[in-house]
């Protein structure tokens, strides 16, 4: 029986009831998964525990820029089918379903052209709706999403847009992506199609208002860079020399850092875990943040969209200046990042300046704020993203290692919500039951 939103929302608020004491506690990494799997140990009565983060910062792939009050990572709450929808809402958090008021522009060889203008077009109705047009296909789905593109004869420029609009997605390249995958993740996803914005308050706001009092619990700038299991205490090494010991650790770093080997596991990573890490990945993805001292775009204006090193750029931003985020991933993603930040930011404003003329983006130019998650220290990439029998290895990293160590964190989701902030916190609900003895859920 798959565990309902309600159901968590319950262990939210009450905890779970322990089978078992789980001794100390250390949760390594202070992003979504990290932070709810300490509220819930709290919750459940558990006390002993502490979590070691990197960063200088809490809230990992959570990240706003405070300047700007505009978003560097997360910045929607995907589906109003999940625990994390229905805390906001218990919270009182105001949330704005903006799909139904904007409208979306698109960049066209015949010129700017709205989405409602577009519509009208058969091939640009199909390549929205490509669920509907996947779940038709009669025959076995081809396999690549360039064949796919190809089997439906879209031109150019819908199949740049839809390009865009699937890599934005899935923050992977469409090569990297296969049609049957991406169809078996998208019928596990169980939180709904509606995607809302926090209408008053940004992430960060969200993350104190939600985990402030775990603060004293918090060390930051601790580096974990070896977890060692040999003995009956589990001892936990930082990168300042610092030895820490505990009976039980939870680790909820991006799949990244075990990747890259950031943490050397002693007894070494079993072969199951490291035939995952060789099948989990995350991809590149990299937000510019733009902010003007007057808009120049069309009041109603959610995104627009463009065959570009941008592929897409969306009104963003709860600050006093008009902000616009332009927002890329896969290869793409990569080459913007290679490019570098002043190049990026020239090549954006010069994008701009060409879609509406008299070079308005670069006189109303004020600041920017370039994220580039491949490149962020303890991160280095955006979310995981699905792949040949990705699940089947999402449940191989999720196994926890001799009964002691856990893992959690958006990559280890092996029911469809995989690369979302609810996703990381349902992970850490499974990883704290199994910790407290209560069993795989
Ligand atoms: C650009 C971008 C946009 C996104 N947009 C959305 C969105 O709109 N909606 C949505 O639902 N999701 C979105 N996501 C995905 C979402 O942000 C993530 O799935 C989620 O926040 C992941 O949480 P996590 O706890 O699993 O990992 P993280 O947030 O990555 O947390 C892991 C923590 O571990 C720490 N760490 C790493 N190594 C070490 C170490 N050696 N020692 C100690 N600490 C360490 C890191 O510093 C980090 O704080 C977006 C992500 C990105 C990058």
């Amino acid at each position: 029986m798959p565990i309902t939103p309600s159901q968590i929302l319950q262990v939210w608020q009450k905890g779970f009831v322990p089978m078992a004491a789980p001794g100390r506690v250390i949760i390594i990494g202070a992003g979504m998964a990290g932070l709810s799997a300490a509220h819930l140990l709290r919750q459940s009565g558990h006390k002993d525990f502490l979590l070691l983060e990197a960063r200088a910062d809490w809230g990992g792939r959570i990240q706003t820029w405070s300047e700007g009050q505009a978003e560097a990572g997360a910045e929607e709450v995907h589906g109003a089918n999940t625990a994390w929808f229905g805390l906001l809402k218990q919270k009182g958090i105001l949330l704005n379903s903006y799909e139904d008021e904007a409208e979306n522009y698109y960049v066209c060889p015949s010129g700017l052209k709205t989405e409602t203008q577009l519509n009208r077009r058969p091939d640009f109705r199909q390549s929205l709706d490509y669920w509907e047009a996947l779940r038709t296909t009669p025959a076995q789905p081809p396999l690549s999403w360039a064949q796919w593109l190809k089997k439906q004869g879209f031109g150019q420029e819908v199949a740049a847009f839809f390009t865009t609009k699937i890599e934005n997605a899935y923050g992977a390249s469409l090569s990297q992506l296969n049609v049957p995958d991406v169809l078996r993740m998208g019928q596990a996803w169980s939180a709904g199609e509606e995607n809302f914005l926090l209408e008053d308050r940004t992430y960060a706001a969200l993350l104190e208002q939600f985990f402030n009092s775990l603060r004293p619990r918090i060390q930051f700038q601790k580096i974990v860079h070896k977890i060692d299991y040999q003995q009956a205490k589990i001892f936990v090494h930082t990168q300042d020399g610092q030895t820490l010991e505990a009976d039980q650790v939870l680790v909820t770093v991006p799949v990244s850092q075990l990747q890259n080997d950031r943490i050397a596991f002693a007894p070494a990573l079993p072969p199951s875990k490291k035939q995952a890490l060789l099948h989990i990945r995350l991809g590149p993805v990299l937000k510019l943040i733009l902010v003007f001292e007057q808009a120049f775009w069309p009041e109603e204006m959610g995104s627009l969209y463009l065959d570009d090193a941008i592929g897409e750029y969306y009104t963003s931003g709860l600050g006093p200046w008009p902000t616009l985020t332009g927002y890329v991933a896969g290869s793409r993603a990569a080459q913007l990042s290679a490019e570098g930040e002043a190049k990026g930011l020239a090549m954006a404003l010069q994008a701009l300046d060409q879609v509406w003329g008299e070079k308005k983006a670069s006189r109303f130019y004020k600041a920017h704020y370039w994220a580039d998650w491949s490149k962020e220290p303890f991160i280095e990439g955006g979310y995981s993203f699905p792949g040949p029998q990705t699940e089947r290895h999402r449940k191989a990293l999720r196994e926890p290692l001799d009964g002691r160590i856990f893992f959690a964190g958006e990559a280890t989701h092996t029911r469809g919500h995989a690369g979302t902030v609810h996703g990381a916190l349902e992970t850490a609900y499974w990883a704290v039951a199994e910790m407290l003895g209560i069993g795989l859920l």
